[in-house]
């Protein structure tokens, strides 16, 4: 290992290197690297694929820095000393190319690192960055070597982040060495009090997933129009007619309506993932909620006891349409994954972050492994359950789509057998004393 060459060499007598510095491990810097390349490689240049990039680029810039000392510190014993054998200074020169060689190699591939590094010491002054981040950051050399980074990016997206201490990543932003691209941010601690900015350049990503959208989009309106038609048709034929058809016809109808409720529901998700914000109006939640119990009442069918709960006092400021279709989805589930007989509670309350509202039923109940993931597309745990109680599998998604929109979060709790709540939490900023117009 080159490293443990390094400090053998600088440990024999003759030719002791004085390392002033604190002591190096020869393990931590090679542990390190091979740590984040394989945890980047894993990660598929995840958001652990940032961190990997991280551990890798710190390994590599100390290395780097060492190569320069230890350049420094051997120069005066290239000359061989009189008391050592010419045998013994050919050795050592020998082992000084090879360590020497080997670190060039390391400290390039930091150069060449396809994300942007910045490394800054205590004082958030640059001290040393590559490639990318000249042309990503538009950082130049020698001019930003030790500028402060607050300075240098105080005219474009960076500048709020880094006042606001660059805590969590910053995402989709415009790159400021290349307008037309966009990055990922993040910022890592290391050493002592150092820190490490590391940008990624995700426009590649962002196309491919406008070209995801806008095929979903585009297959989705297509669908639309031969959908309406043999549904159209399907209606104007009479069962009584045809008896020995009846069945058949009943069930060709039932599966129309779903593929209708799958294409719409799949043009709103696609609205709603462009959506960067809601139009600011009132909603009414006295009237939202009678509404939503009104709708779970007429799909239970008295099968279930449906009670509503509200003591909020508050309306709600965003999306009528899009919060009443998050509300029902939650009311409707209740009632498609709760046995006959068993109840559903909706409530409006106060939290001392805002309001809440939740669904809370006694029906099925969900595994705990399911949780994270039932808010993906199409995600269900039994697909058979969701088809045959009418459902599409994307409720949830849509529901997790408005939340994001009106900065409010979802809540899922859940005992298999014994029931599940799913709560939605919304902030102050989005709730209003009640009255005003009625109209949802
Ligand atoms: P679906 O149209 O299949 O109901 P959703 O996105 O609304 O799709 O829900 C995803 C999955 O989550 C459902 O298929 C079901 O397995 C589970 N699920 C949702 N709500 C409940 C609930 N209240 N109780 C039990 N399981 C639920």
């Amino acid at each position: 290992m080159a490293f443990a060459d390094a400090e053998a060499i600088a440990r024999h007598r003759p030719y002791a290197v004085p390392m002033n510095q604190p002591a190096h491990h020869p393990w931590k810097l090679p542990a390190a690297l091979a740590a984040g390349i394989v945890m980047g490689a894993l990660a598929g240049w995840s958001v652990h694929g940032h961190i990997a990039t991280g551990v890798a680029v710190v390994a590599l810039i100390e290395v780097a820095f060492l190569l320069t000392r230890i350049r420094h510190e051997t120069r005066p014993m290239m000359a061989q000393p009189a008391d050592v054998s010419p045998l013994q200074h050919d050795r050592f020169m020998t082992r000084t190319r090879r360590i020497a060689s080997s670190l060039r190699d390391l400290r390039n591939a930091a150069s060449h690192l396809p994300d942007a590094v910045v490394l800054l010491d205590q004082e958030q002054q640059v001290r040393w960055f590559n490639h990318a981040a000249e042309s990503l950051l538009g950082l130049r050399r020698p001019r930003d070597r030790g500028v402060f980074l607050q300075q240098r990016f105080a005219h474009s997206d960076l500048s709020g982040w880094l006042q606001d201490g660059a805590q969590e990543p910053l995402n989709d932003i415009s790159a400021p060495g290349e307008p037309d691209s966009q990055i990922n941010v993040s910022m890592l601690p290391f050493g002592r009090r150092q820190h490490l900015l590391l940008a990624r350049d995700i426009s590649h990503l962002n196309r491919l997933e406008q070209i995801r959208r806008d095929f979903v989009a585009n297959v989705s309106h297509e669908l639309r129009t031969p959908l309406t038609v043999i549904h159209g048709y399907l209606e104007l034929l009479d069962p009584e007619d045809v008896p020995e058809l009846a069945p058949v016809l009943g069930e060709m109808r039932s599966q129309s309506k779903r593929m209708g409720q799958i294409v719409e529901d799949l043009l709103t998700l696609s609205r709603l993932e462009t959506q960067h914000q809601v139009a600011d109006e009132r909603v009414p939640m006295a009237s939202l909620l009678a509404t939503v119990r009104k709708e779970a009442e007429a799909l239970s069918q008295g099968r279930h006891q449906i009670t509503l709960e509200s003591t909020a006092e508050a309306d709600l400021l965003g999306s009528p349409k899009d919060l009443h279709s998050a509300l029902s989805n939650l009311v409707s589930n209740a009632v498609r994954y709760t046995p006959a007989g068993g109840s559903i509670t909706i409530r409006w309350k106060r939290t001392p972050e805002g309001a809440a509202y939740s669904v809370t039923d006694t029906g099925f109940g969900i595994p705990a492994s399911h949780l994270a993931r039932l808010t993906e597309r199409f995600y269900r745990i039994s697909s058979s359950r969701s088809r045959d109680s009418g459902g599409t599998g994307l409720g949830l998604s849509i529901v997790k789509h408005v939340l994001n929109l009106h900065q409010a979060q979802l809540r899922i709790e859940s005992t298999p057998g014994a029931g599940s709540t799913f709560t939605c939490l919304f902030g102050s900023a989005r709730l209003l004393p009640p009255g005003g117009n009625d109209e949802s």
